[in-house]
């Protein structure tokens, strides 16, 4: 079947007047984003729903996954159009569109009818029961079951009419830009990646910020960083990746301060770095993958200290899943294949053998005393060093 047109239906809890019209232009905006590489398409609000018209050819299966990326759409519908508003180019246009539609021609149906255009001049049920009538008459293996049919096909009367009966799901959340800026710490792993999707999902536009450390990290494990993040933006939208350079802060921590402490130190200084940029980019949260007590840097002590070095509220979207449950939603999002590829991290190079686990506020704190003569110009160095790129899917 040739579809046409694409019925996008979305979540409406909480969606009254002008908080509306806000959450409709953010999702059409996204939409764009997110299938203008398809094909030439329009998209059009009309009360209460919004759809998609294609002009010209587009593949169909790209579509689907373009649609199914973006946030705020709960299910989207192909839909076949009639231009002529008379029964019988309907009743045609629903039975080409069964023959079309479905290989096995076996099931049961119902045919619900809404009449948006109230001069038509027939009822919505007279509507429902003909058209259903010609369905029986074309094919054998229908028949009709009103109260549990495998089938709905439904038929809209509004400036055109619209027939469709399938659904596809959307990955619902909120349309990107709805809720605010969030400042995500980007690293080549699995976690950050998808806590970055979970929090956009609920409509933050993500910035990032990744930290290398040149020559110890490779250009490779750099890249890896940008296509992560490239992925994410499939669903996220564009992101302002900040690109820092750590060796020399890294370096100076780990020649002044004790080597148990090092991760959580530099955990810090990572956190007070992000929050530069997020204040720039206008962010008011910062986003981590952190879960609890997955590794030395993320028990609860230690994330007590690393909240302390920052202003802003740090989110966690991972925080109470299992590393497997983390995994399941990086191969659901496309993550996955790349986070894995063995390029080293920052982190892993600098790591102590044995990391404190329970970390004290106090003592962290007078081990970073025995920066204080060096870590503000280094901090400046870095900063003013930082490079941005734009990232696109
Ligand atoms: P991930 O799989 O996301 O790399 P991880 O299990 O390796 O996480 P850590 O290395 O302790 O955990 O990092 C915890 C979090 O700190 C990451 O999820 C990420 O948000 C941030 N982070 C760590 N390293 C970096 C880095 N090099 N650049 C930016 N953010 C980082
Ligand atoms: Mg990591």
């Amino acid at each position: 079947m040739d579809y046409r047109a694409f019925l996008i239906k979305y979540a409406e809890i909480g969606l009254k007047g002008k908080n509306r019209g806000r959450f409709e232009d953010a999702l059409v905006t996204q939409m764009h984003f997110a299938i203008d590489p398809v094909g030439d398409f329009s998209i059009r609000k009309e009360s209460g729903r919004i759809f998609a018209e294609a002009h010209g050819d587009y593949d169909y299966d790209d579509l689907v996954t373009a649609l199914s990326g973006v946030f705020g759409i709960s299910s989207f519908c192909p839909i076949v159009t009639v231009e002529d508003k008379s029964f019988e180019p309907i009743a045609r246009m629903a039975c080409e569109y069964v023959e079309n539609s479905y290989e096995d021609k076996n099931f049961s149906f119902k045919v619900m009818v809404r009449r948006g255009d109230k001069s038509f001049p027939m009822q919505s049920m007279e509507v429902a029961a003909a058209v259903g009538e010609r369905l029986l008459e074309r094919f054998e293996g229908l028949r009709v079951d009103v109260h549990d049919p495998e089938v709905y096909l439904t038929i809209e009367i509004r400036d055109k009419v619209y027939i469709y009966s399938r659904e596809l799901p959307g990955p619902g959340g909120m349309p990107v830009g709805t809720n605010g800026r969030g400042m995500l710490l980007l690293s080549g792993g699995i976690d950050s990646p998808v806590a970055g999707y979970m929090i956009a999902k609920r409509g933050v536009r993500l910035c990032a910020v990744y930290f290398h450390a040149p020559p110890y990290t490779s250009e490779r494990a750099r890249q890896k960083v940008i296509d992560l993040a490239r992925i994410v933006s499939r669903s996220a939208g564009p992101i302002h990746l900040y690109i820092v350079n750590f060796t020399d802060i890294q370096m100076e921590i780990y020649q002044k301060c004790p080597h148990d402490e090092l991760t959580i130190i530099m955990r810090r200084y990572m956190m007070k770095i992000a929050e530069h940029f997020a204040g720039l980019e206008g962010c008011q949260a910062l986003i981590t993958g952190e879960s609890i007590g997955q590794v030395a840097s993320q028990t609860m002590q230690s994330l007590f200290c690393t909240d302390d070095a920052c202003n802003l509220p740090v989110f966690r979207p991972c925080i109470g899943l299992d590393k497997n449950e983390i995994i399941a939603v990086s191969e659901k999002i496309g993550t996955y294949e790349t986070s894995i590829l063995p390029y080293e991290d920052c982190c892993t190079i600098f790591v102590a053998k044995h990391p404190v686990t329970k970390p004290r506020l106090d003592v962290i704190k007078k081990s970073e005393r025995k920066l204080a003569d060096t870590i503000d110009g280094l901090m400046e160095k870095a900063l003013a060093e930082t490079e941005m790129i734009k990232i696109h899917s």
